[in-house]
């Protein structure tokens, strides 16, 4: 595939590197930790997780995913256009009000997640292929048990392509919530005839007890914890704008937030909170010069971020913020998140470049 640059800009903007060749190696290596009669699927609700809808779904279509699922059926049309028929498509909100002509006219699954949504589906799209969202216990989504125990002859019946749950606790294998909803999980639907589905990202690493007929990673083919063999995806690289010599006492950017102690070269790069570098991520932020590491001084701007550099022999053109030596979850830790959170909130002005072949 061609090397696309989704959105030209000038030097000025930050540069995001996003590679496809490791998305379609982080799934091939979670397909390779369940069995073979076990299905890896590919969620990419959220833009593919800020990553880009088109980019990733193409490339993962092409080595073989057969089963998607986004979050709301504005998501499902978009990826019915990019990948045409053939692919399955879930959506996790289910059959909400106002989504039965467009659920019908992309084709696409609804997992039902209440008994509105099981009658509104029967009414108005009967015949219409459905999944199940069961909820066994984070009390998010899905039908309870009561709900599940009186509606189950009728959904199975009709027979849904799939029966989910999602495990609240899965990152946390030691979690005694992770056997908890395996019990629960089998209790409500041991014994029937269609496929299941329970593993996230980490209902996978738990082990196969947890795979059932289909996996449904999300995180891990985008190089987020909890998976932590994940090869990265994505690098940032900031130019800086200038650079100044900070005299002490003298203080750097909004509030006075830093004081110099000592004369301070300081490197200003553009990227800020507007950029999904988020305020939180200052202090004790870093960013790097080819393996050197920088601190963030002062406070992250709208635009703008500051950085010591007074030890570094020559200041490069650009500072990496993602890269070989600072991943996404590392800089989530730095801001009090998680990598999901630094992930879905990339920013639209940076350059983007795809790397890796269809
Ligand atoms: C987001 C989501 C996933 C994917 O989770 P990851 O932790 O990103 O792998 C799977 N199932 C459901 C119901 C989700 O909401």
């Amino acid at each position: 595939m061609r090397a696309a640059c989704r959105t030209p800009h000038g030097m000025g903007a930050a540069h995001l590197t996003i590679d496809l060749n490791a998305v379609r190696a982080n799934w091939a290596a979670l397909d390779a930790l369940s069995s073979d009669h076990v299905e890896t699927a590919a969620v990419i609700k959220a833009d593919a997780y800020g990553l880009g809808l088109a980019e990733v779904a193409q490339v993962l279509a092409a080595s073989g995913v057969q089963s998607f699922f986004v979050a709301i059926v504005e998501e499902g049309m978009a990826l019915r256009k990019i990948l045409g028929d053939g692919a399955d498509i879930y959506v996790f909100s289910g059959h909400t009000e106002g989504d039965s002509e467009g659920l019908a006219a992309s084709g696409l699954i609804p997992l039902l997640n209440a008994p509105e949504q099981v009658a509104r589906h029967f009414t108005k799209t009967p015949g219409h292929p459905f999944g199940v969202q069961l909820d066994t216990g984070m009390n998010r989504l899905g039908l309870e048990h009561a709900d599940w125990d009186a509606l189950q002859d009728d959904l199975m019946e009709a027979g849904p392509r799939l029966v989910t749950s999602h495990l609240a606790c899965a990152d946390e294998p030691d979690h005694p919530m992770n056997a908890q909803q395996l019990r629960s999980f089998r209790d409500m639907t041991d014994g029937i005839a269609h496929r299941r589905s329970l593993a996230a990202t980490g209902g996978i690493l738990l082990g196969p007890e947890y795979h059932f007929d289909l996996t449904r990673p999300g995180v891990g083919l985008y190089g987020g914890m909890p998976f932590g063999d994940a090869q990265r995806v994505v690098s940032l690289a900031a130019p800086v704008i200038q650079t100044r010599l900070v005299r002490p006492f003298e203080t750097v950017g909004y509030g006075n937030a830093w004081t110099a102690n000592v004369e301070t070269q300081v490197a200003t790069i553009s990227g800020g909170y507007a950029d999904g570098l988020i305020r939180a991520m200052a202090p004790g932020a870093r960013v790097f010069a080819g393996n050197i590491p920088c601190p963030v001084v002062g406070r992250v701007s709208m635009d703008l971020i500051t950085v010591d550099v007074s030890h570094l022999d020559v200041v490069p053109d650009t500072l990496d913020i993602l890269g070989p030596h600072q991943s996404v979850d590392d800089l989530a830790d730095a801001a009090g998140t998680i990598g999901y959170e630094i992930l879905t909130s990339l920013g639209n002005r940076y350059s983007r470049n795809y790397q890796g072949a269809t």
